[in-house]
């Protein structure tokens, strides 16, 4: 049901790392160019991307709720992003622990390129996010389905407890990636995900379309009056 996908290929370029730092390439001084430069090849060869992926069925939509198997997603996000999906794609992405601990020994020697190399992974973690969706789109596509909005434990509107949820039903730790009481992730740098697919994904569609409430339910009626 879940797999290991490990043949990710992802190349860091300098531009990469300025923005992991949150900065514009353009607007960048020259010394710290010059650092992302100093450590542009060492990050490469310290990322090591590795994600886990799976697709589950959905049993139930209804209001902020989702349920699938193997358990329930609950939230306003949850209901915008997942509502129409007959299956959800679950996926934790990381990019292994080696840049992490790299990152830590230059915070102590030299801050600026461990800042670096932090800007390093957060944007190699990105690229390999990515890289899994785009994977997980096209297996999608090719089984004649369509994906809808991707979406995070812990974004704004999904609480960030749900991960555990998440981390119940996938294995993380065969890729090295476990939570801490407080739902992160460690290594840090990784990234868990929910892709919603179906038939019926549609942008015009609200989540009252999908919801099993939706013939009893007073809001939804309320909203139907007001609209006329
Ligand atoms: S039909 Fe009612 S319960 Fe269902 S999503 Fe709409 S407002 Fe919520």
């Amino acid at each position: 049901m879940f797999e290991i996908i490990d043949h990710i290929e992802i190349e860091l370029t300098a531009d990469d790392i300025l923005k992991g730092q949150g900065m514009d390439p353009a607007r960048a001084s020259d010394r710290v160019k010059d650092v992302v430069l100093e450590v542009l090849t060492e990050a490469n060869s310290l990322v090591e991307p590795k994600a886990m992926a799976g697709k589950l069925p959905v049993l139930d939509f209804a209001h902020e709720t989702l349920t699938f198997e193997g358990g329930i997603f609950e939230g306003p996000l949850v209901k915008r992003a997942l509502a129409g999906a007959t299956e959800i794609f679950l996926a934790v992405c990381t990019i292994g622990p080696k840049l992490e601990e790299r990152m830590k020994e230059l915070m102590a020697s030299d801050m600026l390129k461990g800042l670096a190399l932090d800007g390093a992974g957060t944007a190699a973690i990105r690229l390999v996010s990515q890289a899994v969706t785009n994977m997980l789109i096209t297996a999608a596509e090719n089984s004649g389905l369509k994906t809808g909005m991707k979406a995070q434990p812990g974004q704004e509107g999904w609480p960030i407890e749900q991960q555990r949820v998440l981390f119940s039903v996938l294995p993380a730790e065969k890729i090295g990636v476990r939570l801490t009481d407080s739902c992160l992730m460690i290594p840090r740098k990784s990234v868990s995900f929910v892709l919603p697919l179906g038939k019926d994904l549609r942008e015009d569609a609200t989540p009252c379309d999908f919801c099993s409430k939706r013939e009893r339910c007073p809001w939804r009626r309320e909203k139907q009056v007001a609209a006329g």
